[in-house]
């Protein structure tokens, strides 16, 4: 799809990956190539990219915010109840700073992903 296409998304509601392949009809992996290649460009084009980790809803075991796709199992607790990550991109004209939200703890502003 077009890195175009696929930043007008992301700049609405945050989507997860299967969210996105599904409405443009395309494979998951696909998707996640599509996104770790727009991640390396927005961020000097003025956006920064906003990733909801994956959360362990059983022990709430936080996964790593650069991992995409919805992970099988919780290490921590072996749980399969997990959350899927969800992306989104936002305009932020001060690129280059790296910020954690106080109301949220697993969200994370990845400057620099993957
Ligand atoms: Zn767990």
């Amino acid at each position: 799809m077009y890195r175009k296409e696929l930043l007008a998304m992301l700049l609405g509601d945050p989507l997860t990956v299967k969210e996105i392949s599904r409405s443009v009809g395309q494979k998951e992996t696909t998707t996640v190539d599509d996104l770790k290649h727009l991640f390396k460009t927005v961020k000097h084009q003025g956006y920064k990219v906003i990733i909801e980790s994956a959360l362990c809803k059983k022990c709430a075991f936080e996964f790593d915010a650069t991992k995409l796709n919805k992970p099988s199992r919780c290490p921590a607790c072996r749980s399969s109840w997990v959350t899927e990550p969800r992306i989104k991109v936002a305009p932020y004209p001060d690129r280059g700073v790296l910020v954690r939200s106080g109301d949220r703890s697993n969200l994370n502003t990845i400057d620099h992903p993957i």
